[in-house]
């Protein structure tokens, strides 16, 4: 039976469209295959404080123009309908996630942002997401857009809805669900709910 469902942000609900490799310049100089919290992970103490500082400027300026994907509001009430507690658990800062909320009214149970825990492709927002839902892994689902969603979930033993782009193209094959959009969710919580 399914109790919870756990968002992924940027992608998933709204496209930020942030512009890693010139965040990454700003910050280091140069572009890298590494993703951008995992390179500011290796500065030390004080310019690590100024990086994070420079991509939350760039999220919060994101989230002010940040697009609501197709059937976010329609799959939320949805879920609601049939008592499914709602979660966000978001590699993004915890500022540009209540921006969202606020200009496109939207609540959850419980919101886990990069602050509270280590991010994902830990398990650790997932688990912390599911301790405070009082909900064991068996009985919720991820939806997300990328590769460390994938590792995330099956890290934590929770189920995951992939959503089918160029970051989670590797990991679709391995998912539970794939979804060409969140409108097709629906479909999946309804077999997942018999
Ligand atoms: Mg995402």
């Amino acid at each position: 039976m399914l109790r919870a469902v756990i968002f992924d942000l940027d992608g998933t609900l709204v496209d930020f469209n942030l512009d890693i490799k010139r965040i990454k310049r700003e910050i280091f100089g140069f572009d890298a295959e590494q993703p951008l919290l995992e390179m500011i992970d290796t500065l030390a103490p004080e310019k690590r404080k100024e990086a994070l500082a420079k991509v939350v400027e760039h999220e919060v300026s994101a989230a002010k123009r940040a697009e609501l994907k197709p059937g976010v509001k329609e799959v939320i009430k949805s879920l609601r309908s049939r008592g499914i507690a709602l979660a966000l658990a978001t590699r993004n800062c915890r500022q540009a996630w209540e921006i969202v909320a606020e200009r496109y009214h939207l609540a959850f149970d419980v919101v886990v942002t990069r602050e509270d825990t280590e991010p994902k492709p830990s398990p650790a927002q997932f688990l912390l997401t599911l301790k405070l839902l009082r909900v064991s892994p068996e009985h919720a689902l991820a939806v997300g857009d990328h590769a460390f969603d994938y590792l995330a979930a099956r890290s934590a033993g929770v189920k995951i809805a992939l959503l089918d782009n160029k970051f989670s193209s590797a990991y679709l094959n391995k998912a539970d669900f794939v979804l060409h959009s969140l409108r097709d969710l629906e479909g999946v919580v309804a077999r997942l709910c018999v």
